[in-house]
């Protein structure tokens, strides 16, 4: 049975699972404890961990690759120049779309929205230190703190050094070459697990969340559901129509294991290992690219949270009755692109940059605590909206580069993993 079909097993049976545990069993009987607490705990906390270990070694070693073939060429500069304006240009239609959809749709209006929720506002970092962050002091320090953004400007910079150091370079590129291929089987072997990781996540968190909120906040939620699908199916169809002349839907068949990782586990780091390894064997664009687009991705590139900071601005402005005005939402728009470079790829983060955002129109930040109760269920839906965007502009760049492998991608079985 292929891979796809047994996480979608996996993700069904944990629903139904945890579904009947939260409606049939009291919360403090002992199976109920060792089943949610104990067991699903585990099984969905080893999975993530699965994937997590990977990241870091993953995005070193196949970034030093990539740029180390790139740096020869001099397109590292244009390459990266070219990713950040179009994951930027995305973030800011996916935010101008949701503040649209949101004004037409209005769904704060006569809201019967929970109030006794509070929202503790964190403090987001300041734009300045997120910037003047990316380049590290010790890349030692940046891997073993998993600042992704520090850990790709030091393996660029590694690259493009391997291509410039002759003979010396060249050995050392094959060695990572060799630890690049390493890496990836290791992949293969443990995105094995998923099935079950998903099972274990999905049974633990309907066990423990009720979504009954949903009721309550249904035109919030629908709207920024039905944005992230307007978005999927409109903007990212269009550039890959229009921009990279591919069949829309056999890149979507083929990002479904990224997307369905993402969903579980609402994390696009943790997702990053299937996502870089899919974009890469089955949807055919090159190490070159990939290695550098999909990570920088994961990591600036958060559409889905960008359509999730726009509708809410407009639900929390409708509910407290504060008309805004245009230069307000454009300032809602630049603020939610920024913000989404500053956003770490883990869950429920989103709503902490949400607060920058509204603190640049000037609307009340415990608003947040108004859609906190139904976030989790967005942010899975966001995060696989983010990993789908970062495949897309992956794709896009490469095709502009010469660097997609068409045979790759029309083959249905490329990079397939079947038991
Ligand atoms: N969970 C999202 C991600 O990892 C971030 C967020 O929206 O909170 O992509």
């Amino acid at each position: 049975m292929n891979l796809t079909v047994r996480i979608l097993i996996g993700m069904i049976s944990g629903l139904v699972v945890g579904t009947l545990l939260h409606v049939a069993m009291d919360p403090d009987s002992g199976i109920y404890r060792f089943l949610v607490e104990n067991l699903f705990d585990a099984g969905g906390d080893l999975f993530i961990r699965s994937l997590k270990v990977m990241v870091v070694p993953l995005v070193l070693v196949s970034l030093v690759c990539g740029a180390a073939s790139l740096g020869a060429t001099g397109r590292v500069g244009p390459l990266g120049l070219k990713t950040i304006g179009l994951y930027l240009a995305t973030t800011a239609i996916a935010v101008s779309l949701a503040i649209t959809i949101a004004l037409i749709v209005s769904p704060g209006e006569g809201a019967g929205a929970p109030v006794d929720v509070v929202f503790e506002a964190k403090e987001p970092p300041s734009i300045k230190d997120t910037l003047v962050n990316i380049f590290p002091t010790n890349p030692v320090e940046a891997m073993a703190e998993g600042k992704m953004l520090q850990i790709i400007v030091f393996a660029l910079l590694l690259g493009v050094a391997i291509s410039r150091a002759g003979e010396s370079g060249e050995r050392i590129r094959s060695a990572f070459e060799s630890i690049n291929d390493v890496l990836m089987a290791l992949i293969r072997m443990l995105i094995q697990l998923a099935p079950y990781g998903v099972f274990f996540l999905m049974a633990k968190l309907f066990a423990t969340v009720g979504f009954e909120e949903i009721g309550k906040l249904l035109a919030y939620f629908l709207t920024v559901a039905g944005t992230l699908v307007v978005h999927l199916g409109v903007t990212y169809t269009l550039l890959l129509v229009l921009v990279a002349r591919i069949n829309p839907l056999t890149y979507f068949k083929k990002m479904r294991e990224p997307m369905l990782v993402a969903f579980s586990t609402a994390s696009s780091g943790a997702t990053l290992p299937v996502t870089l390894r899919t974009v890469e064997r089955r949807v055919g664009v090159k190490n070159d690219v990939a290695s550098f687009v999909v990570p920088l991705g994961a990591t600036i590139n958060m559409d889905g949270t960008a359509i999730m900071q726009g509708v809410a601005t407009v639900f929390i402005a409708q509910f407290y009755g504060v008309d805004l005005d245009a230069s307000q939402y454009l300032m809602v728009v630049v603020t939610a692109t920024l913000a989404s470079i500053g956003t770490a790829a883990v869950p429920g983060v989103g709503l902490v940059m949400l607060t920058m955002v509204l603190g640049q129109v000037g609307l009340p930040v415990e608003g947040i605590g108004l859609i906190i109760g139904v976030d989790r269920l967005l942010d899975m839906m966001r995060t696989a909206v983010n990993v789908t965007g970062d495949g897309t502009v992956a794709t896009v760049i490469a095709r502009s580069e010469g660097q997609f492998d068409e045979a790759v991608f029309a083959d249905p079985e490329a990079g397939r993993v079947v038991d």
